[in-house]
């Protein structure tokens, strides 16, 4: 039987991927799927924590922009990737895999507080650990949540699910027809470049924390096993120099 190439992931997906077709809200259809892809990861064995965003509800910068202040609008924000996080734990659970949310805000009757010990514990016993409510702090994106959790929890790498985009590009392919895939790069590269494949915060944590990213595209089904598989799909973020340098 063939091995899964990483033991311990972090998934991420952009709150977006949970909107389907409408791009905004919550279509559970959408969500249905995604945790029945989810599932079949889990089945193979491999630990799973997710991080989801909340840009498909709201998101604080823009907001803030508009005249709100920034702080309120950022924790507006955390508060919208709880809803996520529920509504991805209740289809989990529908699909037969024990699911535990915790939050980075404390609201002890809807979901645990994040502790590391009782995340790395339920990891273990085969549950699936949702991070919500970002790090609990404003100013920071839910990118960079799930470099902090990943370091936390050691995860082998992030996976970086994206709605319709296969990998990072030297320019954007909707634009350009020219732009082309990297299949490998290091986090020193994505940051000298400047590409937009999480901000920076969460970049340099990543390289300071020799943590990989593989950056593929979720609307493609099957892509999540392909990844933990370790098909080459995508392009992956790892800390060493690139043989192509
Ligand atoms: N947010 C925050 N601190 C965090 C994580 C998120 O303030 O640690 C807020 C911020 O306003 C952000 C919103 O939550 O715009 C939604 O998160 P994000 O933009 O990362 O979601 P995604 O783009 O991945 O859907």
């Amino acid at each position: 039987m063939v091995k899964p190439k990483y033991n311990r992931v972090l998934i991420k997906l952009s709150g977006e991927a949970l909107a389907g077709e409408k791009g905004v809200g919550i279509d559970i259809p959408t969500v249905q799927a995604i945790a029945q892809e989810i599932k079949e990861v889990h089945d193979s064995g491999v630990e799973i924590a997710l991080v989801i965003g909340g840009g498909n509800l709201w998101r604080g910068e823009p907001a803030s922009e508009a005249g709100m202040d920034r702080v309120q609008a950022d924790y507006t924000g955390m508060l919208g990737t709880v809803m996520n996080a529920l509504v991805m734990a209740d289809a989990l659970q529908h699909v037969g895999v024990d699911t535990r949310v915790q939050t980075a805000i404390a609201m002890q009757q809807v979901a645990e507080p994040y502790i590391r010990g009782r995340a790395l514990r339920h990891l273990q016993k085969g549950r699936i650990v949702i991070f919500a409510a970002g790090v609990g702090s404003p100013y920071f994106s839910t990118d960079t949540t799930s470099a902090l959790r990943a370091a936390e929890i050691e995860a082998d790498a992030i996976l970086m699910a994206k709605n319709g985009v296969d990998g990072v590009y030297n320019d954007d392919p909707r634009k350009n027809a020219d732009a082309i895939k990297f299949n490998e790069l290091t986090h020193m590269e994505v940051l000298k470049r400047g590409l937009k494949i999480m901000d920076s915060t969460a970049s340099s944590l990543s390289m300071d924390n020799d943590i990989d990213l593989v950056v593929f595209n979720l609307n493609e089904s099957g892509n999540i096993k392909r990844v933990i598989f370790g098909e080459q799909i995508g392009t992956t973020v790892t800390s060493k120099i690139s043989d192509s340098e």
